[in-house]
């Protein structure tokens, strides 16, 4: 590449809030919010939990089925709190049912996905936290169209809701029936969209009827490397996993690939991911997409382990899933091998990710999740 992509780094950039946001939903708000509203209303308290309870706890997302509403009160409260904001587009299977890839429109017609993942012990979606993106990875596909707009709150919320109903409908055969995992790894920049995803964090974590109860080290949020956002984070009361797409170990390179590293070097973003583990007792996650004969040298291995030996990290090497009318190929498995290899001989724990999803579609390599990133149940080394 010659010349660099120009990106906006500013959080919640004046373009993005511009663009239309989608009405007020319950997933926008905490309990006590509303409880507020509903009082507004007219209606006691209590509907509030008990609309919530439909919408977290049963997962229930259609008015309709709240039949201990009363009818007059369940229109005026549908009106106010659960407004439409995804509408299925297209859902595709693939590995015998056990990932569906969702494609949604929002409101204002932007398309964004999700992923849901079921493997014998668990069930993973991977969420959207931006229609586009403004990050410019030259070889993700979202990042060639740009920024479109943030994702509300509840746009976020409501894809894992969503999911975690088809889910609970038992459609992911050979897995649980409850959703256990949520990884920030769909379109968008999360901490480009900091206050939403934060909010829908705490969404995704609080116990029903609040939120969906899940638990927050089972909550990963992927990032290119937004250092004060990282901080920032790290300042919250939350423990999720952190997972850094750091994709190269050299600020030449990775100016490149990651074009936000022209603004935070390798050096720095290394730093905040190490303060974040410090803080939180959490591993993060380093991702590295292996692009043949761009950033899979063994040297550039062995450098990455230098810069990661000793400290509390994971590699995930994910083979690049090739973009339509990219100049680039994922690394051959001799070559990822011996990356494996030598980031092991280092010390540095390493695996590689499975490409869930190929089948269906471009994005789903990329939407694939981070699996591996979780302690409990460490996933196996196809290399
Ligand atoms: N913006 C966040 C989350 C988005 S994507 C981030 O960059 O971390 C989740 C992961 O998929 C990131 O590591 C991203 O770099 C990677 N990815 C994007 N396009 C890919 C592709 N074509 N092949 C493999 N990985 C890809």
């Amino acid at each position: 590449m010659t010349s660099l992509p120009l990106i906006p780094i500013a959080p919640d950039a004046p373009a993005a809030r511009r663009a239309a946001m989608p009405p007020r939903h319950l997933a926008d708000l905490d309990l006590a919010g509303r409880q507020a509203l509903v009082t507004e209303l007219g209606e006691p308290a209590f509907r509030a939990k008990q609309i919530s309870t439909h919408y977290f706890g049963r997962l229930v997302r259609d008015p309709a089925g709240m039949t201990d509403l009363p009818a007059a009160t369940r229109d005026r409260l549908a009106g106010a709190l659960l407004p439409t904001l995804l509408t299925p587009v297209r859902e595709l299977a693939c590995d015998d049912g056990a990932t569906r890839k969702a494609l949604w429109r929002l409101h204002d017609g932007s398309l964004v996905e999700s992923v849901l993942m079921g493997y014998p012990d668990r069930v993973t979606v991977c969420i959207s936290s931006q229609a586009g993106c403004g990050m410019a990875c030259p070889f993700c596909a979202t990042g060639q169209a740009g920024l479109t707009r943030n994702l509300s709150t509840a746009e976020i919320v409501d894809q894992a809701v969503y999911l975690a109903g088809v889910a609970a409908s038992g459609a992911v055969a050979g897995s649980p029936p409850r959703l256990s995992h949520v990884v920030f790894m769909g379109m968008g920049e999360p901490l480009a969209n900091y206050s939403r995803v934060i909010a829908a964090i705490r969404r995704l974590v609080a116990p029903a009827p609040d939120g969906l109860g899940l638990s927050q080290r089972h909550i990963t949020v992927s990032t290119v490397g937004l250092v004060p956002a990282m901080r920032r984070l790290a300042s919250e009361d939350l423990s999720v996993t952190l997972a850094l797409s750091l994709h190269a170990p050299d600020d030449e390179l990775r100016d490149e690939l990651v074009p936000v590293n022209q603004r935070w070097k390798v050096a720095e973003v290394l730093d905040a991911a190490w303060d974040y583990a410090a803080q939180t007792g959490r591993r993060v996650s380093i991702e590295y997409a292996m692009i043949k004969d761009v950033n899979d040298q063994p040297w550039r291995a062995d450098l990455l382990g230098r810069l990661l030996a000793g400290k509390l990290t994971h590699v995930n090497l994910i083979p690049l899933n090739p973009t339509p009318g990219s100049r680039w190929d994922a690394s051959p498995k001799p070559v990822e091998r011996e990356f494996v290899r030598r980031l092991r001989a280092a010390g540095v724990s390493t695996t590689v990710r499975d490409t869930r999803g190929r089948e269906i579609d471009g994005a789903c390599g990329q939407l694939a999740a981070a699996e591996d990133n979780d302690t409990d149940a460490p996933q196996e080394a196809t290399a």
